[in-house]
């Protein structure tokens, strides 16, 4: 919660009480929460939070680099992960929708030279990977 304030104010952010609630609801979800599951946290000490507010507020964290979006092709809408761990990418199941962290980036630094040279300059990336999950595999 600390960084996540140090961060917002230092980009001139105010800490509003829905914010905060909103980063605390993310932290008990755990990983890979939807926006209706922050709601539902939320809820409980802002009955009028709508997830309208908590879709703004998630996609500013992520703005901030505190948040991972890993979009998901899903029903259920993309999900959210606080950035705890070094950069990396996710694999998500087109089966069961499940996702998994996957620990490294298999993009080099080449390859960014490359996407830079015709004079855009990169400043981040996100790549997911779909498939299918060993348990959807087996089950098909
Ligand atoms: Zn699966
Ligand atoms: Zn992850
Ligand atoms: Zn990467």
């Amino acid at each position: 919660m600390e960084r996540f304030i140090t961060v917002l104010r230092g980009q001139g952010y105010k800490i509003t009480p829905q914010r905060r609630a909103v980063i605390g609801a993310l932290q008990e979800c755990g990983k890979f929460a939807t926006a209706q599951q922050v709601l539902e946290h939320v809820k409980i000490s802002f009955p009028d939070m709508s997830l309208d507010t908590v879709y703004r507020n998630l996609s500013l964290l992520v703005e901030l680099g505190l948040v991972h979006e890993i979009h998901m092709r899903g029903r259920d809408g993309n999900v959210f992960e606080i950035v705890t761990s070094d950069h990396h990418h996710h694999l998500v199941c087109l089966g069961c929708g499940k996702a998994e962290c996957l620990d490294f980036c298999p993009i080099h630094i080449e390859d960014v030279v490359k996407a830079e040279e015709n004079g855009f300059k990169v400043t981040s990336h996100a790549l997911e990977f779909y498939g299918y999950c060993r348990e959807c595999r087996t089950a098909s």
